[in-house]
């Protein structure tokens, strides 16, 4: 049997050695931690368990077809439900909206409660699936890198069809144009920051990212997100995938003859052969530690990173019903927000605030009488920045935030705390600068600015996750697997 060495058991690495393994490969995993996931982990002590990174769960199909590429029926598995509520908005001016997934009800509660319509929302949301519908295919389907991908019909489509896009002003701009309600507009530009990106800066192109979550639903596994790792691990497994834990890979070994061709690994030292490699780490260390001689591709690495966040996982007494599974205290100033995020590299003393609590639906999350608090910010990414000290403002800032909109006073609710910031993102995860996504999307040509999933100078060398094409995220990052997988070359071993 050829053989494959996946590094990193991240979820496009785990998706990575199942699409292997069904391909004939014998495959094994290096991962460093004692564990698998990367930032799709858990936290579960003190009778209380978290979701580490990922909460909201969108696209499911492509944790699906995994199974069915394997011959296996999903829900043996890894079972999952489509939520009836998607997220609870609060503003500082006591605005509440909860977007649901009937989308007549949440256009109507809009025209209710703010000056906006239920036209304006029906507009954006078209406008949505048309940015969806050209772009889907070509920008993230397929590799951007290969002639092949450009001679498919729906890519001349895609191009005659590229001023729907709306690729040409920022998504602030398109949205604030569209909603004459400015907390409306705030609603959806908040979209940007599904991958890390400022919406005051991005191309209103991101205007897609809705179209997941109103059209192919939002969701929740039914033993929490980590549940995604968990089963396709125990898929990988039953197919034959080998998982090392532990175990840095220390260098991609390559033989230096006129046609440079992938050799294998340095694990712990030891030299072990491969006729596939494929690196889930984030493409900046790839380079940096398991490629370190091999000339670098500057202008890729060198772009702007997306953001980070900064996580407290609280463990409250109580229980909040004014709260549900996804919500949102919103800033007062956005733009502010932003700014500070992103001009000024710190964190904004009125953040928004996310919170996430999986105890509403998985009552064995937290004790009898409590909620798991997954309480997130959007930070920069790590440049020095004197974090224990912010971490301690934001702290008094969150809690203040929550006092003021909620009218509850939390602080002496709170019996367990974790905190994950950027410096512990990067440690944990390997992510360069604790950023979430990869690089940014604060420019209309990230898409073509994000590394290939596969080398052009070494050959059987790929590359998967979120921070290679297509993106950040669970969804993209499970494509970059897929797209690895249709463009395998197979190597007579
Ligand atoms: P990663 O998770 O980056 O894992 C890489 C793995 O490589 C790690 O396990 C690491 O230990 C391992 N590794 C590193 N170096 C080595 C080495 N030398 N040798 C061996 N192994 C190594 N996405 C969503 O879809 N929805 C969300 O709601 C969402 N929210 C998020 C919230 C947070 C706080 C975070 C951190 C991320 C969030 N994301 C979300 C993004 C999502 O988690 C990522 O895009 C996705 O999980 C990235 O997966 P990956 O395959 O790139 O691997």
């Amino acid at each position: 049997k050829p053989k494959a060495i996946i590094i990193g058991a991240g979820i496009a690495g785990i998706s990575s050695a199942i699409r292997m393994a069904t391909k004939g490969f014998d495959v094994d995993v290096f991962e460093s931690n004692a564990f698998p996931g990367g930032k799709l982990a858990e936290i579960n002590t003190g009778g209380f368990r978290f979701d580490a990174g990922p909460s909201l769960f969108t696209m499911p199909q492509y944790v699906d077809e995994l199974f069915k590429l394997a011959g296996k029926n999903p829900t043996d598995y890894f079972e999952y439900e489509r939520l009836e509520e998607i997220c609870r908005y609060f503003y500082e001016d006591g605005l509440k909206l909860t977007a649901v997934a009937d989308l007549n009800k949440f256009a109507d509660e809009i025209e209710t409660k703010t000056n906006s319509t239920a036209k304006e929302v029906n507009t954006y949301l078209k406008k949505s699936e048309t940015i969806y519908k050209v772009t889907h295919k070509v920008f993230l389907e397929r590799t951007l890198h290969k002639i092949k991908s450009y001679i498919h019909w729906d890519t001349f489509e895609s191009v005659f069809r590229f001023g729907q896009i709306d690729a040409f002003r920022t998504q602030s701009e398109a949205n604030n144009s569209l909603f004459k309600d400015k907390r409306v507009a705030q609603l959806f530009n908040r979209y940007a920051t599904y991958n890390g990106s400022d919406p005051y800066q991005a191309p209103a192109t991101l205007n897609v990212i809705p179209h997941f979550e109103f059209h192919f639903g939002a969701f929740l596994p039914s033993k929490g997100m980590y549940s995604i790792t968990t089963s396709l691990v125990k898929l990988a497994e039953d197919l034959g995938v080998k998982f090392q834990y532990n175990k840095p890979v220390g260098e991609i070994k390559y033989s230096a003859e006129n046609k440079l061709k992938v050799e294998g690994i340095i694990c712990d030292e030891e030299f072990i052969k491969a006729d596939v490699v494929i690196s889930n780490l984030d493409i900046w260390f790839t380079y940096k530690n398991l490629l370190k001689n091999f000339p670098a591709p500057k202008k890729l690495l060198q772009q702007e990173r997306s953001s980070s966040a900064l996580i407290f996982y609280w463990g409250v007494k109580g229980i909040h019903p004014e709260l549900g599974l996804h919500n949102i205290l919103f800033a007062e100033n956005y733009k502010a927000e932003f700014d500070s995020i992103w001009k000024e590299k710190t964190i904004y003393h009125d953040p928004t605030v996310y919170i996430n609590i999986t105890s509403k639906y998985i009552k064995s999350d937290a004790p009898e009488n409590c909620e798991n608090w997954f309480v997130m910010i959007n930070v920069p990414s790590n440049s020095g920045q004197s974090w224990d000290v912010l971490i301690a403002e934001a702290r008094e800032n969150i809690l203040n935030k929550i006092n003021r909109i909620l009218k509850k006073d939390i602080a002496k609710s709170i019996v367990f705390e974790q905190i994950l910031d950027p410096r512990s993102i990067e440690a944990k995860t390997g992510s360069y600068q604790g950023s979430l996504y990869g690089n940014s999307s604060n420019n209309q040509f990230a898409a073509f600015l994000r590394h290939p999933n596969f080398s052009s100078k070494i050959k059987n060398m790929y590359f998967c996750g979120g921070s290679v094409h297509p993106g950040g995220g669970i969804p993209l990052a499970l494509l970059s697997a897929k797209i690895i997988d249709e463009n395998l070359n197979i190597p007579k071993s």
